[in-house]
């Protein structure tokens, strides 16, 4: 009998399994909990929340028995303020991810392609196959999204494109002008999602055009997330940046509510806060040289990074480096599930942290 739900499940979640994490402690069910672990697996950022956000949601807890703006009004206002755009040009979503899942429910269905860097972000198949589409796969080329073959990939079938920049779990961005010719390019009816998740980490000369494509009215939506730099990740929030008939087919397909109160007076108060960002930023620079040097002094291989976190080649079966490493109080992100079997993900920590994961990593290496 307990077959029956599965049964009458929908055929596009049929072999979807449940989302997990890829953290192999997992296993059994529990999360680690105590404060001693050192966390770079999930790319948070190690100084954690902006303070001013905290004060503002410490504001707005007494009203939390009404909605919020089903609009998010206020926040909309101030995103399009400091970028420069509208706030027609605007939407906002449960975290990026349900941006990415909303403009899935959008633009696919049956028979519809969507093109997409191998290894990507897992949650893009995820979202392409519950809507029912199909997903093309192009491998990287040097850890870099090869939008040449992307491009030569695309059919009348094809709706979207996802340019995850930087690219999870590479850390690579592809160069402006090579988005900005991609664009250009495109046929008729095709959409890129350009994933900025971690945009506000990229140098200046690695950004892309994104506010110009959503003033050019171009087949563009970005995404964007306070889960990373922010630091707000427990709260579910982030945006979109596109054309407004684009924001208003969104629109049409969200639920009411479907960022919280908190989520909004936080984040309202996150992007005026330029002292987390900056010293967040400079955290992330430094730390990033400590582990590129590590990584070289250990004959470690590993992808350049414009984000948080850093993709390293062990050279060694990755999975049993991740349990060694979690044995030690250490976590951080196998890539199995990405085909890359000796490699392993690590966001960038506090240097303490670093330290801490570079000297359990020197111990394993020494027994394995
Ligand atoms: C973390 C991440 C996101 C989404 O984060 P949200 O918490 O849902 O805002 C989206 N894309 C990539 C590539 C990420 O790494």
């Amino acid at each position: 009998m307990s077959s029956s739900f599965e049964d009458a499940a929908s055929p596009y979640l049929k072999g979807l399994p449940p989302y997990r994490h890829g953290r192999l402690f997992e296993e059994g069910g529990r999360e680690p909990v105590s404060e001693d672990w050192v966390k770079l697996d999930y790319n948070e950022n190690p100084l954690g929340p902006s303070p001013l956000a905290v004060k503002a949601i410490r504001g707005v807890l007494q009203g939390i028995n009404r909605y919020p703006d089903c609009q998010g009004h206020a926040l909309k206002e101030r995103l399009a303020e400091r970028l420069g755009l509208s706030a027609a040009h605007v939407a906002l979503g449960n975290g990026s991810s349900e941006l990415i899942d909303l403009c899935a429910r959008c633009f696919l269905g049956p028979g519809i392609e969507t093109i997409m860097g191998d290894p990507a972000f897992a949650f893009y198949g995820r979202v392409v196959q519950a809507a029912g589409g199909q997903r093309v796969s192009v491998p990287l080329k040097a850890f870099r999204h090869d939008l040449q073959t992307m491009a030569e990939r695309i059919t009348p079938r094809t709706r979207m494109v996802f340019i995850g920049n930087p690219n999870n779990p590479t850390g690579s961005c592809v160069p402006p002008h090579d988005i900005a010719a991609f664009v250009e390019a495109l046929p008729e009816g095709v959409i890129v999602l350009l994933d900025e998740a971690y945009r506000e980490y990229v140098p200046d000369a690695l950004q892309p055009d994104t506010v110009g494509y959503a003033k050019e009215g171009r087949p563009v939506i970005a995404l964007r997330s306070f889960s990373k730099i922010y630091g707000l990740s427990g709260l579910r929030i982030g945006y979109a940046i596109a054309p407004p008939d684009c924001i208003t087919l969104i629109d049409r397909a969200r639920q009411p509510f479907n960022v919280n109160a908190l989520a909004s007076a936080a984040a309202l108060a996150a992007i005026d806060d330029v002292v987390h960002l900056v010293s967040s930023k400079r955290l992330n620079e430094a730390g990033k040289r400590y582990l590129y040097q590590a990584f070289e002094e250990l004959g470690l291989r590993y992808a350049p990074t414009a984000a948080n976190f850093i993709l390293v080649d062990v050279e060694r079966d990755g999975e049993q480096v991740v349990r060694a490493l979690a044995d030690r109080g250490i976590a951080v992100c196998p890539l199995t599930r990405y085909g890359l079997s000796t490699s392993l993900r690590v966001t960038i920590g506090t240097p303490r942290d670093n330290e801490r994961f570079v000297s359990a990593l020197r111990e394993v290496f020494s027994t394995h």
